[in-house]
């Protein structure tokens, strides 16, 4: 199967470097904006089947693209899930996510109240695990 080389943004139209990037067609800000609006391309980003698991202390999100709800959408459901059902502190590591494109971002918990809160997706456009938990190991460092 031939992979289609995108030379621009579908979203803005800037020209695209990364090889990651040109395979999906967004760069990383527009695919942030995308998933950050959220509702917009629920489609684009997969299904609401996910597993989760903790590597390195990142708590991992998979998206296991089965269709349904996208995770994108359903991430702060997810989230209370996993502090409610599973006593998972979301503040004590950080989170990252698989979507159905197989590329990892950051999610950010922003606290509410006690038990609430909303979340954000920050990039790390990468598809390898390893590197994915280096780049938001070392982006919550710089955070912190
Ligand atoms: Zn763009």
């Amino acid at each position: 199967m031939a992979l289609k080389i995108h030379y621009r943004c579908l979203c803005c139209g800037k020209k695209l470097s990364d090889p990651l990037s040109m395979e999906v067609g967004l760069g990383p800000i527009c695919r942030m904006t995308i998933k950050n609006k959220k509702d917009v391309e629920p489609e684009l980003f997969g299904g609401s089947n996910f597993v989760f698991y903790h590597l390195e202390g990142v708590l991992c999100i998979v998206d296991l693209d089965t269709g349904g709800k996208s995770v994108t959408n359903d991430m702060e459901n997810i989230l209370a899930r996993l502090q409610n059902e599973n006593g998972i502190d979301l503040y004590a590591q950080p989170i990252m996510y698989r979507d159905s494109l197989k590329i990892w971002d950051g999610v950010q918990v922003h606290p509410v109240g006690k038990r609430t809160f909303y979340t954000s997706f920050f990039s790390l456009n990468e598809r390898d695990e390893n590197a994915a938990i280096a780049k938001v190991k070392a982006m919550q460092e710089v955070a912190a």
